[in-house]
């Protein structure tokens, strides 16, 4: 999101109005020293249907990324914005400068930093199987075996290993988590893989699933920035430390997820 002033800047800059328009933004610096996409603001994209990283509540969107985020803001000197999109525009957005940060439980994977760069982790994920508590799918080994269909959330790693391991064919894409979990209690599809803490928020709000016992894969959530950002990267990697070492970090995670036992 620009500003009216530096549209036509740009626009001068780059001696085209159909450029600056249609996605050649550069970030503008402002009072911090900092370049970001609108002076004084941090511009968050996320995708909101993402429990307890980030869901509504209400119109507000909140969880362990929002809270993060914020505090990241807060020590930058910058006024948090959080824009809900589809979690496959996040990266592209954040490479047009649409956006400053990516921060939605995103994986760090090789291929994604051919893209963009990722901040230093500051949660871990793993790729969890869900399934009808009844389902005679018992365990991984079982589920890519057979010609099981799988449910996922499009472009995510969840998306990208299944479709590596199975097939196109036994892939069902959806936008949202919500969605593959419909599919799944109404009988469209055998299987959900998504995150581990998403899959047990969605199995407490949907009786009759349950997560499978072996996990799928192992991650590192990291928040993304344009490549061409080094100084936002920088900054928010010092934040992220001082949050870590403070132990900011650690009482936001425990406030959405209680210590199990
Ligand atoms: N961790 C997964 C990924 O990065 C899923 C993230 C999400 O759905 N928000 O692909």
């Amino acid at each position: 999101m620009k500003t009216f002033t530096s549209k036509i800047i740009s626009a001068v800059l780059t001696g085209a109005l159909a450029l600056g328009v249609a996605g050649c933004a550069q970030p503008a610096a402002n009072d911090t020293g900092l370049k970001t996409v609108e002076a004084g603001k941090l511009t968050m994209a996320t995708n909101a249907f993402f429990p307890p990283y980030e869901y509504y509540e209400g119109d507000e969107i909140v969880g362990i990324d929002a809270e993060i985020a914020q505090a990241v803001a807060d020590k930058l000197g910058l006024e948090l914005v959080i824009e809900d999109t589809e979690f496959d525009a996040i990266i592209v957005g954040v490479q047009s400068n649409k956006y400053d940060i990516g921060c939605a439980g995103m994986t760090i994977t090789e291929e994604r930093l051919q893209s963009v760069n990722f901040t230093t982790p500051y949660a871990t994920g793993i790729q969890s199987v869900i399934v009808p508590e009844d389902s005679e799918i018992t365990d991984v080994d079982t589920l890519l075996a057979g010609d099981y269909i799988v449910a996922v959330q499009t472009g995510t790693t969840g998306d990208i290993y299944m479709t590596d391991d199975i097939g196109e064919a036994r892939v069902d894409r959806y936008q949202k988590g919500n969605d593959a979990i419909l599919a799944l209690t109404s009988g469209k599809v055998d299987a959900v893989v998504i995150d581990n803490e998403p899959a047990k928020a969605f199995v407490a709000a949907n009786p009759g699933l349950k997560i499978l016992d072996t996990a799928y894969a192992e991650e590192e959530y990291a928040m993304c920035i344009n490549k061409d950002n080094e100084e936002l990267l920088n900054a928010v990697n010092q934040a992220l430390d001082e949050l870590k070492k403070d132990g900011t970090i650690d009482a936001i995670v425990a406030k959405y997820i209680p210590a199990e036992g």
